[in-house]
């Protein structure tokens, strides 16, 4: 058992109603919005906390607003500076938070250092990058000139995350933004609004200890009607949401109306091709985990398997067997493998898609269920499933974001490649095999149209250097490494003329 207070107390958050206390950047004030935050784990009130109204958050955009004109003009590598204090404050803190996101979010306790963890490393990956932002230079046609780009700041930089990486998904953007030159304004998950508060804590402090404004990065805690007031705002030029396909519509709308930019992380429908050239025992490890990882809670969760006739009975027994050995049970005790779903409705939508698998044909291999009694009182644990299914089911073309994992069978790699992309989503995907052409093919442009496509490697989980996003009604956005920065940016092409003439481009002649 975890003293959740001391955890609270060593991020910050000083008694049960520390939380709801007004702070410009991070809360509200309305009597009328309290609301009580309770753990899955064992359902217990974690803090009341005061959702922000629509003056309290015009009050912080206009507070980032102004610490803009600060940051912008604070060169890039001092930004660093600031980002790899951030990176060295997480470590500090690695410990606490990690719980905090365990107990108010359900993940495992590994998984919930694990996203502390990576918050470091796009710390360090935004340091470096602070000294990287480059142009490219281009060569003229017209003599003594100069043509070059740059990349500036665009401002406000909106954030909008989802429940289950409550904290990761926030670094992932901020750091970037930072170091890019923009301030941020982040509205977390209503449903996981503590561990935001303390890594506002944790930032706010690294900002007083250098002079900065707290506007640089602000927090408003509240729902959708939040999410949906940022949307429409012209004061934030980019909006990057992470969410469910239907969240990251409206806001895809909103910000479009508006010419806006915005960056979407939606929903998956993530399956693995395990070919006739796999080597099963890995395989086992990769598809489980991914499937029952953060209680089939991750948008990379492994969905679907598309199993090769010739070992579909042989995985298909090593899999029930796998599920056999699983405990299930409060998440910060490590000997548990899958903690609870983050509350009752997603409870609701699990027996529903349950209900929905079997009137459509699916047929269940390891049943799925609701379990009660000694550590279960929350109400949220469920038993991870599998069913026997058809890719075209509308269920199976559906995500439901909880520990069911669909079946299904292929003969040739080639159909079951267009099983794979024959799903509205396109987020991650994965081969399983020994075979280097199977292994290329389904790399090639005639194979995985997502966003990530891994060999010999699950679906589930990313390393932050690589870009993270998907395709169609994932959103088309990518975050945290490669060259995800230019999304923070705007380009200027630069062309300076050091002649004394003033040729016009393409020879184009205009004589005064
Ligand atoms: P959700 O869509 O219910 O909520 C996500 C966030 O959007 C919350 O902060 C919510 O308040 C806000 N929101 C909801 N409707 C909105 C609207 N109309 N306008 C503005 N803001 C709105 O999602 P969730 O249940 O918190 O998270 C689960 C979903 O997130 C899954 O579909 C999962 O696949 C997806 N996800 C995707 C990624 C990715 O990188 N692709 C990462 C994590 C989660």
């Amino acid at each position: 058992q975890v003293n959740i207070a001391g955890v609270l107390h060593n991020l910050g958050i000083d008694t049960l109603n520390e939380a709801s206390s007004t702070g410009l950047k991070w809360s509200g004030s309305s009597e009328s919005s309290i609301v009580d935050i309770h753990s899955p784990v064992d359902s217990k009130l974690i803090a009341k906390v005061k959702f922000a109204t629509v003056d309290e958050y015009k009050n912080v955009v206009e507070e980032a607003k102004t610490a803009f004109k600060t940051w912008k003009n604070i060169p890039a590598p001092k930004r660093g500076e600031i980002v790899r204090q951030l990176g060295e404050e997480l470590r500090k803190h690695k410990e606490d938070l990690g719980k905090l996101v365990s107990y108010e979010m359900g993940k495992s306790l590994q998984e919930g250092w694990g996203e502390v963890q990576e918050m470091i490393d796009i710390c360090d990956f935004a340091v470096g990058l602070s000294r990287q932002l480059y142009g490219l230079t281009m060569h003229s046609e017209r003599p003594l000139h100069r043509m070059y780009e740059q990349w500036h700041p665009l401002g406000v930089v909106g954030i909008i995350s989802a429940f289950n990486f409550p904290v990761a998904v926030w670094s992932w953007n901020a750091a970037l933004a930072w170091v890019c030159g923009n301030v941020c304004v982040w509205k977390p998950s209503e449903k996981t609004p503590l561990t935001a508060i303390a890594c506002q804590k944790i930032m706010a402090k690294v900002l007083k200890n250098n002079d900065l404004p707290e506007g640089i990065s602000c927090l408003v805690i509240g729902d959708r009607n939040i999410g949906e007031l940022m949307s429409y705002d012209v004061n934030i030029p980019l909006i990057s949401a992470t969410g469910s396909t239907k969240m990251g519509k409206a806001v895809g709308a909103a910000v479009g109306a508006r010419l806006g930019k915005h960056i979407l992380e939606l929903g998956g429908n993530n399956a693995i091709i395990i070919t006739e050239n796999a080597d099963l025992d890995m395989t086992l490890i990769g598809a489980v985990f991914g499937a029952v990882g953060t209680a089939g809670q991750r948008c990379t969760s492994t969905r679907r398997l598309i199993i090769h006739e010739s070992v579909y009975e042989t995985f298909k027994q090593k899999l029930v067997k796998a599920y056999g050995q699983l405990k299930i049970g409060n998440p910060l005790d490590t000997n548990n493998h899958v903690g609870p779903l983050i509350d009752k409705d997603a409870v609701k939508n699990y027996l529903n898609s349950i209900e929905k698998c079997k009137a459509e044909g699916g047929k269940f291999v390891v049943e799925g269920g609701v379990l009660d009694g000694e550590g279960y009182h929350s109400g949220c644990y469920v038993k991870p499933c599998i069913a026997e299914v058809s890719n075209e089911m509308r269920i199976v073309q559906h995500e439901t974001f909880a520990p069911i994992l669909y079946l299904m069978k292929y003969k040739n790699l080639d159909d079951a490649i267009a099983m794979q992309n024959n799903v509205p989503q396109g987020l991650s995907s994965a081969i399983m095999t020994t075979n280097m052409r199977e292994a290329e093919l389904f790399l090639s442009v005639n194979g995985s149209d997502c966003g990530i496509a891994n060999v010999n490697i699950g679906t589930s989980g990313a390393e932050i250097g690589g870009a993270f996003g998907g395709e169609k009604e994932t959103g088309g956005g990518r975050e945290s490494g490669s060259d995800a920065w230019k999304a923070y940016m705007r380009r200027q092409t630069n062309t300076i003329n050091y002649s004394t003439e003033l040729p016009l481009a393409q020879g184009i002649k205009f004589d005064l």
